[in-house]
C-alpha cells in the first residue's frame, strides 16, 4: 500500500525559495575580487538568480547542459549555484588551481557550453579559450567598470547579462533525480573523474549536514565557507545556509590568515570550514599578533586529517570548537563527523582529544564497512584496519560518462582510504590505498608525475608517493631508478617538469635507488615505499 503524502521533488530551487520567504533580509556579504565589500540579502539572491536563469535560457542553455565556473567563493558564484541548477541545467565547478591542460580536458569531457570566471582567472581562461571544444560563451564575473581588455572573442559581462533581464523567471519543476552539479576529482588512475550530484542527493545531504551532530547550523549562525565552492560544493554550505537561513560571508580570493581574521571579526562569523592548511595560516596570524576570536564558536576541519595540536590550539587557546569531518567528492562530501557523545564528557582532556582526532562517526544516510584484502568484513573493534567502503543516497554510483562496470563493489563504494572503526562507530583513517597525494587539500596525481619522469631518457623506473610535510600535510616524493650508465641529478629531473604541470605539482624531492619493489603482477608496491619513506625529510619542509 502506498503512502498518501504529497509527492514533491526535492529541488535546489526549493532551498532558495525558502531562504527568500523565511529569511529574506538575511545578509550575504562578499569580499569581491574587485576589492570592495559587497552586501545583499537572500531576497536579492533570489531576484538575481532568476535574472541570471532568464539570461541563460535566453542564450539557449538547455536543461541538462553544463555551465562551468572558474571562481572563488562569492555572491555571484552563489547566484550561479542556484540559477543553473534551478533552471534544470548542471553547474560544473572547475578547480582553477589545475594546469591549463587539465582544465581543457575537464571542460571538454563535461562538454561545458558556457564558462563564467572571476577576473583572477583571466590569464587561465585566455590560455584555454582557443583549445576547449564546446564552450561558446565566456562571461567575466564582474561589472562594466571592471571589464578587462581581453583577446577572448565576444567576452560577456556578468552584470550586463543580469541588468538586461527582469526577475519573473519561474523555477521549473522536474524529477529530483535530475543532475544539479558536477565536480571532478582526481581518480586513483588516469584522468580526473566527474561526480554528478542530483537534486535529490543534494537536498538529502543538506538536511544531514545541517544537523546538530553534523555541522550544527542554524538561522542564528554567520557562516564563512573557506573551503572553495569548486571543492565539492564548499562541503554543502551554500545549500545549508539557505536551508537554515544563516548569514553568509564569502571571502573571495583573500584566504590568508590576516584577510580571514579581519572578515571573521568584521562580520561576526560564528562558524567556518576549511582544510587544515588554511587554519594553520589563520592560527599563525592570530598568535603572531596576539589576537582573539570574538564571535567564532565552531570550525569544521576536514579534507585531510586535522592534527591534534590544531584542535588543542583552537579549543584551549581560543574557545573555538573543532568539528573534525571526513568525506570525499564522491560523497557530496559528508561521510563522518567527529561529534562527541554524552559519555565522552567524563573523559580527561587528553582522552577527549584522542577521540576528536579521529574522523568521527557516520552521519545518518552513510553506511560504512571495512574489509580485508579478500573483501571479508572486519570487526568494528577499534583494532582491525581495512579498506573503507561506503554506501548511501549521496554516494556516487558511477562516474560521469564512464564506460565499464563502474566503481562499486557489491553495491559499496571503495573510498581508497584505509581505516579502523571502533565499537561506538568512530572511524579513524590509518592510511590511503589510492595513488594520489593530497597537498593543502588539493590532489596531485602521482601517476601523472611518474609518467613525466618516465619520459626522461635517463629514467628507467619512477614511483611517486606522498611524503609528510608540516605545512601542506603531504608533498610528492619521487623514487627513481636511473637507466644503467646514465647520469641524472635531482635538479635536472625536477627542471624536466617545468611547463608540463602546474608548478605546485612539482615533486619536492627525488631519491635515487637501485630498484623499486614490485608485486607478483609487476606493479610497483607503493605501500612498501610509503612505509620505507614515511620519515623522509623533504628539503623544503
Ligand atoms: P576530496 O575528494 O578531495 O574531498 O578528497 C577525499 C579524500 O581526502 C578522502 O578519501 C581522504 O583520503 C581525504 N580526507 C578527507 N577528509 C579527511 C580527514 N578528516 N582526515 C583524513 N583524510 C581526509
Amino acid at each position: 500500500m502506498l503512502g498518501q503524502m504529497m509527492s514533491m521533488p526535492l529541488l535546489t530551487s526549493s532551498l532558495l525559495l525558502h531562504a527568500e520567504s523565511q529569511h529574506g533580509d538575511r545578509e550575504i556579504v562578499t569580499r569581491r575580487v574587485e576589492g570592495d565589500i559587497h552586501r545583499m540579502t537572500y531576497r536579492d539572491l533570489g531576484r538575481r538568480a532568476r535574472q541570471l536563469a532568464s539570461a541563460l535560457v535566453g542564450r539557449g542553455v538547455q536543461p541538462g547542459r553544463r555551465v562551468a565556473t572558474l571562481a572563488w567563493n562569492t555572491h555571484r558564484h552563489m547566484e550561479l549555484y542556484y540559477a543553473v541548477s534551478g533552471m534544470g541545467s548542471v553547474l560544473h565547478t572547475i578547480n582553477p588551481r589545475l594546469h591549463a591542460d587539465q582544465v581543457v580536458y575537464i571542460a571538454d569531457h563535461a562538454e561545458d557550453q558556457v564558462l563564467f570566471f572571476d577576473l583572477t582567472f583571466l590569464p587561465l581562461v585566455e590560455a584555454i579559450a582557443g583549445r576547449v571544444g564546446t564552450i561558446r560563451t565566456f562571461v567575466a564575473m564582474t561589472d562594466r567598470a571592471h571589464m578587462p581588455a581581453s583577446k577572448i572573442d565576444g567576452l560577456l559581462c556578468y552584470e550586463d547579462l543580469l541588468a538586461a533581464e527582469d526577475d519573473r523567471f519561474e523555477w521549473p519543476e522536474f524529477s529530483e533525480e535530475e543532475a544539479a552539479t558536477l565536480c571532478y576529482t582526481s581518480g586513483t588512475t588516469g584522468n580526473p573523474k566527474g561526480v554528478l550530484y542530483s537534486h535529490r542527493s543534494t537536498l538529502l545531504h543538506t538536511y544531514a549536514a545541517a544537523l546538530p551532530d553534523s555541522l550544527n547550523c542554524s538561522a542564528r549562525d554567520t557562516i564563512l565557507p573557506v573551503v572553495p565552492m569548486f571543492h565539492v560544493n564548499a562541503w554543502g554550505l551554500p545549500y545549508v545556509a539557505c536551508m537554515v537561513g544563516a548569514k553568509l560571508v564569502f571571502p573571495g580570493a583573500g584566504l590568508d590568515g590576516k584577510s580571514l581574521y579581519e572578515l571573521f571579526e568584521a562580520e561576526g562569523v560564528t562558524l567556518s570550514a576549511g582544510v587544515p592548511t588554511v587554519w594553520q595560516g589563520l592560527l599563525s596570524h592570530v598568535a603572531a599578533n596576539d589576537l582573539r576570536f570574538s564571535t567564532m564558536r565552531r570550525t569544521v576541519i576536514g579534507g585531510s586529517a586535522c592534527p591534534p595540536a590544531m584542535i588543542r590550539s583552537f579549543q584551549d587557546e581560543h574557545g573555538v570548537q573543532v568539528i573534525h569531518a571526513w568525506g570525499m567528492t564522491e560523497m557530496s562530501p559528508l561521510g563522518t563527523v567527529c561529534a562527541l557523545k554524552a559519555r565522552h564528557d567524563a573523559l580527561t582532556p587528553d582522552q577527549r582529544l584522542a577521540v576528536q582526532s579521529t574522523q568521527g562517526r557516520a552521519v545518518f544516510g552513510v553506511s560504512m564497512k571495512i574489509v580485508d584484502p579478500d573483501g571479508r568484513a572486519l570487526p568494528h573493534d577499534g583494532a582491525a584496519s581495512g579498506d573503507l567502503l561506503v554506501r548511501g543516497p549521496w554516494v556516487v554510483s558511477r562516474y560521469f560518462r564512464e564506460e565499464g562496470p563502474g566503481p562499486l563493489v557489491d553495491g559499496w563504494f571503495p573510498t581508497g582510504d584505509v581505516a579502523r572503526i571502533d565499537a561506538d562507530g568512530f572511524m579513524q583513517i590509518t592510511d590511503r590505498s589510492k595513488d594520489v597525494i593530497k597537498s593543502g587539500g588539493e590532489w596531485i596525481g602521482s601517476i601523472d608525475l611518474e609518467n613525466i619522469a618516465m619520459a626522461h631518457p635517463a629514467v628507467a623506473m619512477a614511483a611517486c608517493i606522498a611524503a609528510r610535510h608540516p605545512k601542506w600535510d603531504e608533498r610528492p616524493l619521487l623514487i627513481v631508478v636511473r637507466r644503467p650508465g646514465m647520469a641524472l641529478s635531482r635538479e635536472e629531473l625536477l627542471a624536466f617538469y617545468d611547463g608540463k604541470i602546474a608548478k605546485w605539482w612539482t615533486p619536492d624531492d627525488v631519491v635515487f635507488v637501485d630498484s623499486i619493489p614490485l608485486g607478483a603482477t609487476g606493479k610497483m608496491l607503493k605501500h612498501k615505499l610509503r612505509e620505507q619513506y614515511k620519515d623522509h625529510e623533504l628539503p623544503a619542509a
